[in-house]
């Protein structure tokens, strides 16, 4: 309670349904396994105790973005638990790297040799992640790398490679021709390592079929709620739900402005409320949404400022709305994913923008 008393705004993590939505990814990622993506400190959720709890459904591997990821990572989960790096490590940071016991993707000729020059000092081979670029034109080696390293395969020596990846650009289009033309590349280019675990889909490419599973599937978003399959049903559970506190209630006459720039301005008698989220806490200024104070919506009046909204409480009796109470900004009903569309953005973007100002609560919903 410590945290939330300090704190104007609370994102709450309901675990069980964070674990649901694992189990649903992997029985449909099956035959193969289920990683989960926490880089970005679990996309904003918390990395710490979104694993510790994905570790107890059986996930044991990992993906972080960062070096620096890595390592914290490291701190919070076992030895054995599978931590890849997947922006590689930079040159320099390779030892420290091996003692935390991660494992690079590999995204480059360059990034491969530095770490056989690692293997080489610590007198063992090193685990990698070999990432291959299947189309999206991001990170990974091109097809004439990998061409070149089929035809000497020297070039990994000293490199245990567990695992041959790539990363769909257009999976949440499932009509786009792309994640198809994807599959073939990324088929045609394991095929000359056929022996090495192959992983494609993150969370919108695990719902394009069980032709883009193989052995691990790498899912990020939907584990937190947000819809891998934009325009359908979400078929994952509400991870998330975040709470401010009405700081105060004020009533208004017609005429009277409000807010910077006076972008609102009563037409007849309005009650306000002054919740203590801001543009600070990664509320955006974009987001024409309000709160919601039990079954009632309540719209923004005004700007978004730093560190406070103003919303139209006139529906809701005085005795009802209270300075000190909650109201919903992101629950089961105004979804992540509509807080996104009306700021214009996606999901992913809400969630990694809620800033550290916001306490983290993490809760059990029990129901499956
Ligand atoms: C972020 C990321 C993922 C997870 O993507 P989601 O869409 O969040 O499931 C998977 N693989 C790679 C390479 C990524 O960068």
């Amino acid at each position: 309670m410590n945290g939330q008393a300090r704190s104007g705004a609370v994102l709450s993590v309901d675990l069980d349904a964070l674990a649901a939505n694992y189990r649903t990814l992997s029985t449909m990622a099956g035959p193969g396994r289920c990683a989960a993506v926490v880089k970005a400190d679990a996309y904003g959720l918390g990395a710490g105790p979104v694993a510790r709890r994905l570790t107890e459904e059986g996930c044991d591997t990992f993906f972080v973005a960062t070096l620096g990821e890595g390592l914290a990572l490291r701190a919070m989960l076992a030895d054995d638990v599978g931590i890849f790096v997947l922006n590689g490590i930079p040159p320099g940071a390779e030892t420290e790297a091996v003692k935390a016991n991660l494992v690079p993707v590999v995204n480059t000729m360059g990034a491969i040799e530095r770490w056989r020059r690692e293997a080489r000092r610590q007198g063992a081979p090193l685990d990698a992640a070999v990432q291959v670029d299947s189309g999206m034109t991001r990170l990974g080696l091109s097809k004439e790398d990998v061409l070149t390293i089929a035809g000497n395969p020297d070039l990994l020596s000293g490199i245990r490679p567990v695992l041959f990846m790539s990363h769909l650009a257009c999976a949440d289009e499932p009509s786009s021709p792309a994640n198809m033309a994807q599959l073939k590349a990324f088929r045609g280019l394991r095929s000359l390592f056929p022996q090495i675990p192959a992983s494609l889909a993150n969370s919108s490419g695990i719902f394009l079929g069980r032709e883009y599973g193989f052995n691990l599937a790498r899912p990020g978003a939907a584990l937190y709620g947000i819809n891998p399959v934009p325009g359908a049903d979400n078929p994952m559970r509400p991870v998330v739900s975040l709470k401010a506190r009405v700081l105060q209630v004020r009533e208004v006459g017609e005429g009277v402005s409000v807010g910077y720039g006076h972008r609102y301005r009563a037409t007849r008698d309005r009650r306000l409320a002054v919740i203590s989220i801001g543009y600070a806490d990664g509320w955006m200024r974009h987001v024409d949404l309000g709160a919601i104070h039990g079954k009632k919506c309540l719209p923004l009046a005004g700007r978004v400022s730093m560190d406070s909204i103003t919303v139209d409480a006139s529906g809701i009796p005085p005795d009802r709305l209270r300075e000190g109470d909650q109201l919903d900004l992101i629950n089961g009903r105004q979804t992540v994913d509509a807080v996104a569309a009306a700021a214009g953005t996606i999901g992913y973007e809400v969630l990694c923008g809620l800033g550290q100002r916001i306490a983290r609560e993490y809760v059990h919903s029990h129901g499956n």
